[in-house]
């Protein structure tokens, strides 16, 4: 008897942990480089060439994301019968009554095409084309380059990350990489105790690190919310990073519905709704109109009078 089968969540559980530790990696540089926060350091030493200083996390981050993807092709395939994946000939399964007992980790599962091609046969979960096999392909022959050749060409971080929410995107729908990456952050044991709401919003730097990295336009894809037309200060991010003496200068909320009359801005990254007025804002070279109830100009920051 084959003992200890994989259920499907193991596999979805790990391939999605690949994804975000490969994020993760990637923010963490970023984080340590915006610490500096000084305008010469960054033009002197400008984001690429920190890139190139960390290219071993660009490799393990493209290991990670194969692997990642690999995963959750094996998960696909346990829904069907863990059986499928693996290698061994069937006439060798210790199946029969009286044969010992082996556990599922200890045998082979198949790999690279055959694993390509069983996932294929019983995939019901995404949609399958041509496009998406060609991008698991194009993913594995990048982790080959990582992998084989020495000082050969390996993808941009850039590349790197727009790969990972690809594919985080195709298996498991829009913004879920964000959803998750956020409870990653709240499963910490340590989460909570400076401030819970205080740390919750601080997700926005995630969103601050892939509009640096692969630009708004690219990120757009990525997330359920269109984020369409001007970008305003939350109302409520706002409020708890001055709560903690702290600012708020990325915009991550948007008028919904995107018009002039709008009264209402929602924030992508705390998940909010905020009533809004319309006012023309004192300051002479900022064209916003848009302010909380306080009288603070979402555009700039600057309270009216
Ligand atoms: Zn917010
Ligand atoms: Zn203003």
């Amino acid at each position: 008897m084959i003992t200890n089968l994989p259920s499907h969540n193991d596999f979805e559980k790990v391939a999605k942990e690949c994804f975000l530790q490969a994020i993760e990696s990637f923010f963490t540089i970023y984080s340590n480089y915006k610490e500096y926060d000084d305008e010469n350091i960054y033009e002197e030493v400008p984001l690429n060439i920190i890139w190139e200083h960390n290219l071993p996390i660009s490799r393990t981050a493209i290991i990670l994301l194969h692997q990642g993807i690999e995963t959750y092709m094996k998960g696909v395939i346990v829904k069907s019968s863990p059986y499928l994946l693996l290698e061994q000939k069937r006439s060798d399964w210790p199946t029969l009554p009286n044969s010992h007992h082996k556990s599922y980790d200890s045998l082979f599962t198949i790999a690279g095409e055959n694993l390509l091609h069983t996932f294929c046969a019983v995939c019901d979960d995404i949609q399958l084309d041509q496009k998406t096999i060609d991008f698991i392909e194009g993913v594995r022959k990048k982790r080959n380059l990582a992998i084989h050749g020495s000082g050969v060409y390996i993808n941009s971080a850039e590349e790197i990350i727009l790969d990972i929410l690809k594919a985080y995107t195709l298996f498991f729908g829009k913004a879920s990489w964000f959803v998750d990456l956020k409870e990653g952050r709240q499963k910490n044991p340590l989460f909570g105790y400076y401030d819970w709401d205080f740390e919750s919003i601080q997700s926005y730097k995630y969103l601050d690190f892939l509009e640096a990295t692969i630009g708004v336009t690219k990120l757009k894809s990525f997330l359920s919310f269109d984020i369409v037309g001007r970008r305003y200060i939350c109302p409520t991010c706002l409020f708890e990073m001055t709560r903690k003496n702290d600012y708020m200068k990325s915009k991550w909320a948007f008028l919904a519905p995107n018009d002039k009359f709008s009264s209402t801005v929602y924030c992508i990254n705390c998940n909010h709704d905020n009533e809004v007025e319309r006012i023309d804002c004192y300051v002479g070279d900022c064209k916003g109109n848009v302010m909380n109830m306080e009288g603070i100009c979402l555009s700039c920051g600057e309270q009216q009078f």
